[in-house]
């Protein structure tokens, strides 16, 4: 049994009778697309039946018009999964669906379980156990919190309908780590934040009905607008009666404050703030904290973008272009191995050597997470005739890996994980280095720092994450696991 965790994600869900739910959907989960481009789904309910359409790639590849067709409903639940390691398979696209109940129930989910063992043994599914051979199908902790809901279910059901809000209330105070799940049966939406809301996600109104989404962006494309964020340890059901809102835990928020680097769309608003603009203070506060004499500032689109027009204005330096991105080209990053990432890149980003020759540059980017893209873009700009190339991230060095949701990759594949900023700046090619502090980053978010999980660049975890440097806890290689540095041992982050 490979026991993959689950990934970043994006979760989009509708009650809206009268409304095209499976079309609102779709439109819903191509806003969201950012957030995972392995596989796509959409659950829909006409009142009787659940129905579940889901398959690997894009929104656009998995829909098409005679796909949505025959999905009639009044309530709807999609899904988009983002994975860069570990399988890539049918499995594990959502939502997941458990025949319980009326209908059964669907369930979307967006982050990482931290206990993911401990749950999988109360199931008696650890790798290699034969009572395992039941539930070989499940291979995600997505669907390890499906198969505890189906459980959870009462053997009759409820003359209230509530049983999937009920099963809920049974499980949830198990679960730790991330979840941000959307979830639904016959006649009930449902959306729930754990409690530190590691994940986002708001509600939001259309006319007759309610909208869930990962991002207020896909609010907007949907023609719904925002109403508020679901709270951490919150749990909103969405009926016939309208919206009703329990707390099933105390909220303690630590929102990704790489939503805010690089993850969430520029259009959406997170903690009230809008994301481009933040971007662009991150970028103000670089310029100040690690300014360079030099003649253009340049972003490494489209990431880099509104951190550079920031670092530009602060600095007043002239903002120009110097590398063109393919508007086709997906992210490389989601390319399976190092070596197709390598190749991705010239296809991705090719330099404009009149914007480059002969001139010294301030190149941004949001973040650095592999180096593989950075180093590449360097040596491009280098060929092209760069006369000084002074890199700027608007982010602190990205060193500890993420049991959140973020599938940046295992500890070892971190560029800063063991670099000092000195050998990274080497190792790239650059002359000059300079990372955003932690603490100029959160002040340039506009929210509170102590609404925020730093852990991928402070490595303080405020859920305990196993013991290992790697997400793969239950993988069946056994493969001695080796333990997390903590943050004190590593070497301290500085500029050059
Ligand atoms: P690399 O030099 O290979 O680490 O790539 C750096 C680029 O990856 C930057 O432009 C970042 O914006 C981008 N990036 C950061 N985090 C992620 C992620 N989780 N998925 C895809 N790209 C990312």
């Amino acid at each position: 049994m490979d026991l993959h965790i689950g990934e970043a994600c994006g979760v989009f869900g509708v009650y809206a009778p009268g409304h095209p739910v499976a079309n609102l959907t779709y439109l819903g989960l191509y806003a969201l697309q950012h957030r995972g481009q392995e596989s796509a789904g959409i659950a829909v309910s006409d009142g009787e039946t659940v129905t579940v359409v889901k398959d690997m790639g894009l929104v656009t590849q998995v829909f098409d018009e005679r796909r949505l067709a025959p999905l009639d409903g009044h309530l709807a639940i999609g899904h988009v999964r983002y994975s860069t390691t570990g399988t890539s398979n049918w499995r594990n696209a959502q939502p997941v669906y458990r025949s319980v109940g009326d209908a059964g129930f669907a369930l979307g989910h967006n982050g990482n379980l931290t206990n993911t063992a401990e749950l999988a043994e109360s199931l008696g599914m650890l790798p290699g156990m034969a009572a395992a051979q039941d539930l070989a199908d499940s291979t995600t902790d997505s669907d390890l919190v499906g198969e505890l809901l189906a459980r959870a279910y009462a053997p009759e059901v409820r003359s209230d309908g509530r049983d999937l809000e009920t099963a809920l209330e049974h499980v949830l105070p198990d679960l730790a780590g991330a979840f941000t799940f959307v979830l639904m049966d016959d006649a009930h939406l449902i959306g729930v934040r754990d409690r530190h809301g590691f994940r986002p996600l708001v509600l939001g109104r259309i006319e007759g009905g309610w909208v869930l989404a990962s991002e207020s962006a896909a609010l907007d494309i949907v023609g719904a607008h925002f109403v508020r964020d679901i709270e951490p340890g919150e749990m909103v059901v969405i009926d016939a009666a309208g919206v009703r809102e329990r707390r099933y835990a105390e909220a303690t928020p630590k929102l990704c404050l790489f939503e805010f680097v690089y993850f969430a769309r520029p259009d959406t608003k997170l903690y009230g703030q809008s994301i481009h603009a933040a971007r662009q203070r991150m970028g103000e506060e670089l310029a100040r904290q690690a300014p360079v004499d030099a003649e253009m500032v340049m972003p490494v689109p489209e990431s880099g973008i509104p951190a550079a027009q920031g670092y530009a204005r602060a600095a007043g330096i002239p903002y120009g272009d110097g590398l063109v991105k393919n508007r086709y080209v997906g992210r490389t990053f989601i390319q399976p191995s190092q070596q197709l990432r390598g190749q991705g890149v010239r296809l991705k980003l090719n330099p404009l050597p009149e914007n480059i020759k002969g001139k010294r540059l301030v190149v941004v980017d949001d973040s650095i997470v592999r180096g593989t893209t950075t180093r590449q873009v360097v040596s491009m700009l280098r060929e092209a005739g760069a006369a000084e190339v002074h890199f700027r991230v608007s982010s602190p060095p990205y060193r500890w890996p993420c049991f959140y949701g973020m599938d940046t990759g295992q500890r070892s594949e971190l560029l800063a994980a063991d670099m000092s900023v000195g050998e990274i700046r080497d190792f790239l090619g650059v002359d000059s280095l300079a990372y955003l502090d932690l603490d100029r980053l959160l002040t340039a978010t506009g929210a509170l720092p102590e609404s925020f999980c730093t852990a991928c660049l402070s490595g303080e975890y405020p859920v305990p994450v196993p013991d290992i440097d790697s997400k793969h806890v239950l993988e069946e290689d056994g493969a001695e696991p080796s333990p997390v540095p903590r943050a004190a041992e590593s070497p301290h982050p500085s500029t050059s």
